[in-house]
């Protein structure tokens, strides 16, 4: 605590309701007032006006142009996109996404390559930095003109070391530095964050979960995350493993996991579990277009969903049977957490209905009624990006911020 606090708390309760205020007119659906601020935060209008037009003179926030066409509603305010820019990255199992958005979130340009988490920290953040160079040339940026960066990773994250710790499905990062590496070669910020967790993030400030308080992202990919946003904040949990929902137990003699034991949800629903069942029922000689498909060895979770939706009755079964799991585990978490929306993506979650209903069905069975009742089960609305659109919300807030005394 430094000794401006004390020499005057005025000042230090100003400048929280700065940052209070930012965050407001960031993620209130629909934008917010300065009456409505007033309202909301127990402020008089003389003090609101006061924190308004100090983040204006500061360049941040402007009245939205047009939001008073109607005559009906006061003007509501927003951030300058034109301040400054970041980048998001949702780097996967088997993918990175990189997206460079203005202040106001706005996506600029998108950049998708393939790669294999594997590989280990070496070859992949050689190709995670040519990704990002990119994607802001592209934008017709230089990286001088990124203030902050947010990175997703598929395994659970030491924070304030910017590590990844026992990562079951990143052999060779564990401890690897990956948030000063890339912080050295970027020069500027970086935030690391666990995907699952950034798909709960963007899915809460852009998606499916606006203006949601407790939220459940459930990311079906290769393997199966979650993350969870309580009172409208990231739950990380002690060590950064908080929503590890890919390794509840469903049988205990079940099929073995990537985390060395057995029965997990992953071994029955992730995207690896998926292709591993359509192979061994083509192999078993079963009807289905997937026998189409060529290789049977190389069959994936795609060809399921691909078949799936082309009316192929055998991957129609599996989705649904990984469906079912997923509700399964899903319910307990229903009935421990009692969130209001469960936003189910990743790219599995791309094969819509075919999965969502028996999530939705089993669900609704197996949680308790008061639960049940309560939540709403929907597929994300930010589909693919919603990863990397919660890394912008993170070096968004990490660039907002730092402008607020
Ligand atoms: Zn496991």
């Amino acid at each position: 605590m430094n000794g401006s606090f004390w020499a005057n708390p005025q000042t230090h309760v100003k400048s929280l309701n700065k940052h209070v205020v930012v965050d407001l007119i960031r993620f209130v659906p629909g934008g917010i007032s300065r009456a409505e601020l007033s309202r909301h935060l127990g402020l008089t209008r003389a003090a609101v006006s006061s924190i308004i037009n100090d983040l204006s003179g500061a360049g941040m926030v402007q009245e939205a142009s047009g939001s008073n066409s109607s005559g009906r509603r006061p003007a509501v305010l927003e951030i300058v996109a034109e301040q400054g820019y970041v980048v998001g990255v949702d780097m996967g199992a088997t993918h990175i996404t990189a997206l460079v958005a203005d202040y106001s979130a706005r996506v600029i340009r998108e950049r998708e390559i393939a790669i294999d988490i594997n590989l280990g920290p070496e070859v992949c953040l050689e190709q995670l930095d040519r990704v990002v160079q990119q994607v802001v040339a592209e934008a017709g940026l230089q990286m001088v003109d990124i203030n902050a960066i947010g990175l997703g990773v598929p395994g659970p994250v030491v924070i304030d070391r910017g590590v990844v710790s026992a990562p079951p499905i990143m052999p060779g990062w564990d401890d690897f530095p990956i948030r000063d590496t890339m912080q050295k070669k970027w020069g500027c910020t970086v935030r690391i964050n666990n995907d699952a967790e950034l798909g709960a993030l963007g899915e809460w400030a852009y998606g499916a979960g606006r203006g949601e308080s407790n939220l459940a992202y459930i990311k079906v990919g290769s393997g199966v995350g979650a993350g969870l946003m309580f009172d409208s904040n990231i739950y990380h949990g002690t060590t950064g493993s908080a929503g590890e929902i890919g390794h509840i137990t469903l049988s205990e003699n079940g099929p073995l996991c990537t985390c060395g034991n057995r029965g997990c949800l992953e071994a029955y629903a992730g995207g690896n579990a998926i292709a591993k069942r359509a192979m061994e029922e083509v192999k078993r000689g079963r009807r289905t277009q997937l026998v189409g498909f060529g290789d049977f060895y190389r069959i994936t979770a795609k060809d399921v969903i691909m078949a799936a939706r082309n009316g192929d009755l055998l991957s129609q079964q599996i989705l649904a049977e990984a469906g079912s799991h997923l509700g399964t585990a899903i319910a307990s978490l229903v009935n421990l957490f009692n969130p209001s929306i469960v936003v189910v993506g990743g790219g599995v979650a791309q094969s819509g209905d075919l999965l969502l209903d028996p999530i939705r069905s089993t669900v609704g069975n197996r949680s308790l009624a008061v639960a049940a009742k309560a939540v709403r089960i929907s597929s994300a609305l930010l589909g693919r990006r919603a990863s990397a659109m919660g890394a912008v919300v993170q070096a968004l807030s990490h660039s907002l911020h730092q402008f607020v005394e």
